[in-house]
């Protein structure tokens, strides 16, 4: 039967330190039924995705049956959350193990809101049906946008409701990802581990993400020199599109480079680097333009963890770490002023080229312009009768522009085709993410949220279709999101 489905589960982490985990079985779920699949990941992954998504295997994605090849456990993490350091764990998430899949990468599959863990504490271990369809919908939004990301292979409602405000339907996200591992999951380790925890978690981490490093001089710093370089990326990602993940909790930052935990994140609309939506975040810590910072923030506590591998001597630790957080800005610097050149339509570099971007944005933020459909006008040439393309100040840039696209060799076509490539026609709109949310779990019709997910399937695909759903909503409050 398990070779049927495709299973094929190894749980390499269940091997690590005891300490780092606890053997947990899922909660039982009364009446499971999948209503979202993801068809395409499922084959990537290797699972035979029409069994799958069918009646007989819903068990599985609530935990009430268990694949073979499982080994069920609950993670052990640290964090600091909103500054402040907590021992976690994962609360009502279960992972159930490793998928190798046929191309024989490891993906890590793991139940979320699968019942409570000895790390729950408070809190009931499930989840609502809405929270967990948004992540569906916003990773793999993200993934499509060519950003690293966990990924979304179910949901399936548990047949059972819960209690928050009100009751709620309750669901299971079947998530997968390149690992679970945290900066939070080294903080813990540092804080409440001995040293030859710390070293088996990071010897792990190395030969699970960065095995070029096994033999390096010093792997461990070279595995956080690698976790920034892959985080600078990351979030120069983010900022290129707009994302606000929301809630930048040391736990939630992983050391393969994906996104993950995708609670109260949203995509800018008007461009302000003090875009906030989170209902928790009142001082604006995770705000739009604060991302890099605290991503470098973070960064700084992983290399705190890693001290004690880094360098016997303390000191000696310090500078060496020290040196290679020092270099996080201008990675990441670099790699967001070569994705905004894209997005311009520039192929090289020159010196003035930050001042020009800043000078749009500034422009942006003045007129309270849409950032994504900003530079979809300016890609497709269709700048309309808005303040911002009106004002006398963007005629100006506008020139400016024109100019150094005319100092490039490549002509304005090339320039063109790839300011498509780097320009998304959509993004998760708050208000079409609502839309289909309320359909769905007021209604139970997933239709709408189908053709959404079609929709940002191929976000640089420019369909006449994509049109409509770049649009801004015709009458807009504020937007609050929730950690759910
Ligand atoms: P987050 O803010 O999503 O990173 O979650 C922080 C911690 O709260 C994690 O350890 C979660 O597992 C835990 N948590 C969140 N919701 C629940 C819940 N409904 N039941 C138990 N633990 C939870
Ligand atoms: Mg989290
Ligand atoms: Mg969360």
């Amino acid at each position: 039967k398990s070779n049927e489905a495709g299973w094929n589960l190894d749980n390499s982490y269940a091997q690590l330190p005891e300490k780092l985990f606890t053997r947990t079985m899922p909660t039982p779920a009364a009446a499971p039924k999948v209503v979202l699949f993801n068809q395409e990941l499922a084959e990537d992954l290797g699972l035979n995705a029409e069994l799958l998504q069918g009646e007989a295997s819903a068990g599985v994605f609530v935990g009430n049956d268990c694949p073979e090849g499982a080994d069920p456990l609950a993670q052990a993490y640290a964090g600091h959350q909103f500054g402040y350091f907590n021992r976690l764990g994962d609360g009502r998430a279960i992972l159930l193990g490793e998928q190798i899949t046929p191309d024989g990468e490891r993906v890590d599959v793991q139940l979320k809101g699968a019942g409570r863990t000895p790390y729950s504490r408070g809190g009931d271990g499930r989840a609502a049906l809405g929270p967990m369809l948004r992540e569906y919908i916003i990773s793999e939004a993200m993934h499509a946008l060519q950003i690293p990301t966990t990924r979304s292979l179910a949901i399936t409602l548990t047949g059972e409701d819960i209690l928050r405000e009100t009751r709620l339907p309750g669901a299971v996200l079947t998530r997968t990802a390149a690992s679970h591992l945290r900066v939070g999951t080294f903080q813990f380790a540092a804080q409440w581990g001995s040293n030859e925890e710390l070293k088996a978690l990071a010897d792990y981490a190395i030969k699970r993400h960065y095995p070029q490093l096994e033999n390096e001089e010093n792997r461990y710093l070279s595995l956080l020199e690698e976790v920034i370089k892959t985080q600078a990326e990351l979030i120069s990602k983010w900022q290129l599109v707009g994302f606000i993940h929301g809630v930048m909790n040391t736990d939630n930052m992983t050391i393969s480079g994906e996104t993950i935990d995708y609670g109260p994140c949203a995509f800018m609309d008007v461009y302000s680097p003090n875009t906030v939506f989170s209902s928790i975040d009142s001082e604006g810590r995770y705000a739009y333009g604060n991302q890099p910072v605290i991503g470098g923030w973070n960064l700084a506590r992983l290399a705190e963890s890693l001290l004690l591998l880094i360098h016997d001597e303390d000191e000696t630790a310090l500078e060496l770490a020290q040196e290679k957080i020092s270099g996080y800005m201008d990675l990441y610097k670099k790699n967001w002023l070569n994705g905004m050149r894209m997005k311009l339509g520039l192929f090289h570099a020159e010196q003035e080229d930050e001042e020009l971007i800043n000078r749009l944005l500034l422009l942006m933020e003045k007129y309270q312009a849409d950032y994504t459909n900003t530079f979809l006008a300016l890609t497709f040439t269709k700048t309309d009768n808005t303040a911002l393309f009106t004002s006398k100040e963007f005629e100006e840039w506008h020139k400016l522009w024109q100019d150094r696209l005319g100092r490039q060799t490549e002509t304005k076509a090339q320039a063109e085709e790839q300011m498509r490539k780097a320009n998304p026609a959509v993004i998760p709109r708050n208000h079409r993410v609502e839309e289909a949310l309320e359909a769905a779990v007021e209604h139970g019709d997933y239709t709408v949220m189908e053709k959404l997910l079609e929709v940002l399937s191929q976000p640089y695909a420019h369909t006449a279709e994509q049109v409509e759903y770049a649009k801004l909503p015709v009458s807009r409050g504020p937007y609050q999101t929730f950690c759910g």
